[in-house]
C-alpha cells in the first residue's frame, strides 16, 4: 500500500507546503469574497513570485503555486499587506471558515462569520485540521465540503450548530452562536477530540450531550452551477487549477465589482456583462464539473502518477462523478464519487462507489488500461 505523507495540519501563508513545483502558498478571503482589485493583486503575486499557476482549493481558498523560499517571504508580507492573510499565524491558521456562497453584507451569514473571526483566539486548543461551516443560506449547501463544527438552519429559518457527522444538531439563537460553539468545541476538547482529530470521527466514537441532536437541519439544497444569476455569473474552474493569465482575461471580460471564491472549485462574480472565456465552464451540464482531480505527477511529490490529463480521458467515459487522486490522501475531494481512482507505485486502485479511503474493487490497474475499463 502506497502511503501518502498525510500531514495532520493544512498549509497556510505562513507555513507553506512543499510540492512538486515549489511551495503552495495558500489564503482565504474573509468569506470568500475579494475586490476586483484584490484578485488583481493575486494574479499579479502570482506571476511575479509563483509560477504564474493559481489554484481553488475544495473549501474555497486559494492557492499560488511554485513559490520559492527565497520569494516566500516578499508574498507573505504582500498578501498581509492586502489584507488577504492575517498578520498572525496562529489566527490564520484557525481561521479554517466556509461560508455558503451568494450571502449579502449584514445577513446573517456574514454576522457569524464576522463574530467567529473575531473570537477564533477565544476557542480552546483544536486539532489543526479543525474547520468551520457557516452553511446558513435558505438550505445547506455544503454537507459535502469539510468541516468540524456546521451552523445551518433548520426548516422553519431557525439556527442551529451541529457536529460532524450527528445528524441533528443544537437549537441556538444568534446571540449565543458563539457560545454554544465555544461549548461545543470544548467538549470535543476535553473528551479526546485531539486524539480523534476530527470531529466526525469523534462523534462516532463519543455519545455527543443529548439536547446537540434534536434540531432537523433544513433539506439540502444544491451549490449554484455555472451560469448567469441575478446579479453576476458563476463559472467552474476545470479542477481548480486557472493560470494568473486566464484569471485576469476572466476580471477584464466580466469587470465585476467583486469575486467570491465558492467551494466545488467556480468562483461567483458579480458583474451584469456575459462571460466566455475559454479557460473556464459556463455550461452548467459540462461533465468536467463532476470530475475532481488533484496536481499528480509531476507537480506533487506525493504523486506517482499522472492525474489530470487522465481525468479529461474518463470525462464522460463513467457515468456519474470522478475522482482521480493521485494518492491515498484524496486532497481533490474527501467525499465519496461514483468512480474513484487513486495513484499506488505507478498504477491505479479503483473504488466504486466510495472514497480513497474505502477497499478497491480493483488494484494495479495501468494507465493504459483505465480506457478498457470504462470504454
Ligand atoms: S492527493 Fe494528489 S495532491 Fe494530494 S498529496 Fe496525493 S498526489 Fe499530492
Amino acid at each position: 500500500m502506497n502511503v501518502p505523507g498525510i500531514r495532520g495540519w493544512c498549509p497556510t501563508a505562513h507555513r507553506p507546503m512543499m510540492s512538486g513545483d515549489g511551495l503552495l502558498v495558500r489564503m482565504r478571503p474573509r468569506s470568500g469574497r475579494m475586490t476586483a482589485d484584490k484578485v488583481h493583486a493575486v494574479a499579479d503575486l502570482a506571476r511575479r513570485l509563483g509560477n504564474g499557476l493559481i489554484d481553488l482549493t475544495s473549501r474555497a481558498g486559494l492557492q499560488i503555486r511554485g513559490v520559492t523560499h527565497d520569494a516566500h517571504p516578499e508574498l507573505l508580507r504582500a498578501l498581509v499587506a492586502e489584507a488577504l492573510v492575517d498578520a498572525d499565524p496562529g489566527i490564520e491558521a484557525r481561521r479554517n471558515i466556509v461560508v455558503t456562497p451568494f450571502w449579502n453584507s449584514g445577513d446573517l451569514t456574514d454576522r457569524l462569520e464576522r463574530v467567529l473571526a473575531l473570537r477564533l483566539a477565544d476557542l480552546p486548543q483544536l486539532p489543526p485540521k479543525t474547520g468551520f461551516a457557516i452553511d446558513t443560506g435558505a438550505a445547506p449547501v455544503l454537507q459535502d465540503v469539510s468541516a468540524d463544527f456546521r451552523f445551518e438552519r433548520d426548516g422553519e429559518g431557525g439556527l442551529l450548530l451541529r457536529a460532524d457527522g450527528a445528524e441533528r444538531g443544537w437549537s441556538i439563537d444568534e446571540a449565543g452562536a458563539f457560545d454554544a460553539l465555544n461549548e461545543m468545541a470544548t467538549w470535543f476538547a476535553d473528551t479526546g477530540g485531539m486524539e480523534s482529530g476530527r470531529v466526525k470521527r469523534h462523534v462516532s466514537k463519543v455519545a455527543l450531550p443529548g439536547n446537540w441532536q434534536i434540531a432537523v437541519p433544513a433539506d439540502g439544497g444544491q451549490l449554484r452551477a455555472p451560469g448567469r444569476t441575478k446579479e453576476g455569473v458563476v463559472v467552474g474552474v476545470p479542477f481548480g487549477a486557472m493560470s494568473a493569465d486566464a484569471l485576469v482575461g476572466l476580471l477584464a471580460e466580466a469587470d465585476p465589482a467583486f469575486v467570491q471564491v465558492m467551494p466545488r472549485r467556480c468562483l461567483y462574480l458579480e458583474t451584469a456583462r456575459p462571460v466566455t472565456h475559454p479557460a473556464f465552464i459556463h455550461d452548467p451540464s459540462e461533465s468536467l464539473l463532476d470530475v475532481a482531480a488533484c496536481s499528480g505527477a509531476p507537480r506533487c511529490t506525493q504523486a506517482t502518477v499522472p492525474t489530470r490529463s487522465v481525468a479529461r480521458r474518463l470525462t464522460g467515459r463513467c457515468a456519474g462523478t470522478l475522482h482521480v487522486s493521485g494518492c491515498a490522501k484524496g486532497c481533490a475531494r474527501s467525499g465519496s464519487s461514483d468512480v474513484t481512482l487513486v495513484g499506488r507505485d505507478g498504477t491505479f486502485d479503483l473504488v466504486r462507489s466510495g472514497s480513497v479511503g474505502d477497499t478497491p474493487d480493483q488494484t494495479g490497474v495501468p494507465e493504459a488500461g483505465l480506457l478498457e475499463l470504462f470504454p
